[in-house]
């Protein structure tokens, strides 16, 4: 991207750093995601499918295929860094904070050589790696609930990693839920009877794993975990996190004004995603402008 391109009052909605394939809980295969980000005119894409890097050669080949830039990403599930407020939750209309906060990490090829990508691929497999384990423990669970879940049965339903929404795909087979806004209010969301925490590492860990490999990390939809945003921004720069997904489809006007301002104030980069998990959920990739002066220019080149 020229300089000239670059100034203070430049925002661009060419980017989106923040989807999901059926590598993870994405509903299209990878292919089909980049035609979606390019019919909607994103140039700039990242494909971060949940603590897997399963995508990116795929990712990367359809890129080229539909005139994408493809920076490899990935989203880690992390510790929470601080305690939720009811207050803060209150002040968004939230109403259930979620048990992990999100990471996304960022490899692009102006940062990051192959060797190093191949040591952060071991550093994140055992994290990944714990969701079969997991998903047999949600399914012994299910049974205990006199559920007829058949491990194999949810297994069968994903194309790389297993999570919850194959198994509320299970559920809702067997008749045990609606959908899967059912299945995730009755059974599998944070909190419920079938959801299984797993160890994760903390957002310094992950960060600190993710810098030693040459990468950067933005933490993902701040706005979900109920924390008042200088309190959220300050422990983002405490634990050495690059950026922030400040612009993202959960977050009204308001929220990423406040958040902007914040994070700037501090020296934090901010980051657009669209979080895009599949037509059938009602989303859409790409549209999410970002001022280019406040993503770290890894990204943008
Ligand atoms: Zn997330
Ligand atoms: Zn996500």
């Amino acid at each position: 991207m020229e300089d000239d391109e670059m100034s203070e009052h430049m925002w661009s909605d060419a980017f989106d750093l923040h989807s999901h394939s059926t590598n993870s809980d994405g509903e299209h295969p990878v292919e089909r995601v980049a035609e979606l980000m390019a019919t909607e005119g994103v140039k700039h894409w990242s494909l971060t499918d949940h603590d897997t890097i399963a995508g990116w050669e795929e990712a990367a080949l359809a890129a080229q295929q539909f005139g994408l830039k493809f920076i490899p990403g990935v989203e880690i599930t992390c510790e929470p860094s601080l305690p939720v407020s009811e207050v803060e939750m209150d002040r968004w209309g939230r109403d259930r904070a979620p048990t992990s906060w999100h990471l996304l990490a960022y490899f692009p090829s102006s940062l990051v050589n192959d060797e190093q990508r191949q040591a952060f691929a071991q550093w994140l497999a055992p994290l990944g790696e714990s969701r079969g384990p997991r998903m047999a423990k949600m399914v012994e669970l299910a049974q205990h609930h006199g559920m007829d879940i058949d491990l194999q049965a949810v297994l069968d339903r994903a194309d790389g990693s297993v999570g919850r929404p194959h198994l509320a795909d299970e559920l809702i087979a067997q008749g045990y839920a609606e959908n899967r806004q059912d299945a995730f209010d009755q059974w599998l969301g944070d909190g419920r009877p079938l959801a299984i925490v797993r160890s994760k590492p903390s957002i310094r860990e992950a960060a600190k794993a993710v810098h030693e490999c040459g990468g950067i990390v933005s933490l993902a939809h701040p706005i979900y975990y109920g924390v008042p945003i200088n309190q959220l921004t300050a422990s983002c720069q405490e634990d050495g996190v690059d950026a922030i997904e400040c612009f993202h489809r959960s977050h009204p006007d308001s929220y990423r004004h406040e958040l902007m301002i914040s994070a700037r104030t501090l020296g934090l980069g901010l980051t657009a995603g669209s979080d895009f998990h599949g037509l059938s959920y009602e989303q859409t990739p790409g549209h999410m402008p970002v001022p280019l002066v406040d993503m770290p220019s890894s990204l943008t080149q």
